[in-house]
């Protein structure tokens, strides 16, 4: 569900058409991070919250991924790891507020969560269809279409959260399913952490092996 696009995408040796179309991926990613976010405060929705970091780890690790083609691994490593630090900064933030939501419950707005988990679902579905339409991104494409399909999941969560929020009037079923995805997110984000200091402390190791 969230988070599950964190592994390393390597976009080594794409063509300039292939990187138009991430940059294209990337600012739906964004654009919808802030549409989903924004949502969430609006509709008083967690889940909404929850959903839309996906959409910034998307953003991040498409747009880091192609800010460091051809450089060192060190700079390559410590990219990850800000990325790792900033999404746990945010998984912590939503995941603390949904806790704070259970002692001071309300209700969401239900037609918004089901509309913008919709129009998550669509910005997901166009993103595959336009990195998988290339061939020359062959290598990536197993993983796009994988993550892509966790996406579909947590927006389909979203929209069953939304029915569940409508049909019970109350922000439990909200609540639950950002609880889940906020903690998925904070504990993927713990491996991106973990993942980059190994590889920066095998940058340092490579940098004395090449002084000695
Ligand atoms: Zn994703």
């Amino acid at each position: 569900m969230a988070g599950c696009c964190d592994h390393d995408v390597r976009f080594e040796g794409v063509s300039d058409a292939y990187k138009r179309r991430l940059w294209l991926v990337i600012a739906i990613n964004a654009a919808m991070f802030a549409v989903e976010m924004s949502a969430g405060q609006a509709a008083q929705s967690q889940a909404l919250k929850a959903d839309a970091l996906d959409f910034l780890g998307d953003a991040l690790t498409y747009g880091l991924s192609l800010a460091v083609i051809g450089m060192s691994l060190r700079v390559r490593a410590t990219a990850a790891l800000v990325k790792g630090m900033s999404l746990m900064a945010m998984g912590l933030w939503v995941l603390g507020t949904t806790l704070y939501r259970v002692l001071y419950t309300g209700v969401p707005e239900a037609e918004i969560m089901g509309l913008i988990g919709f129009l998550a679902l669509g910005a997901n579905l166009a993103s595959v269809l336009l990195l998988m339409a290339y061939k020359d991104g062959d290598a990536n494409v197993r993983s796009v279409w994988l993550c892509s399909r966790n996406d579909a999941i947590g927006n389909v969560a979203v929209m069953l959260a939304a029915l569940g929020v409508w049909g019970t009037a109350s922000g439990w079923p909200d609540l639950i399913v950002a609880g889940l995805m906020a903690a998925l997110f904070v504990n993927s984000s713990v491996q991106i952490i973990r993942q980059s200091l190994q590889e920066r402390r095998a940058a340092a190791l490579g940098d004395q092996n090449r002084a000695a």
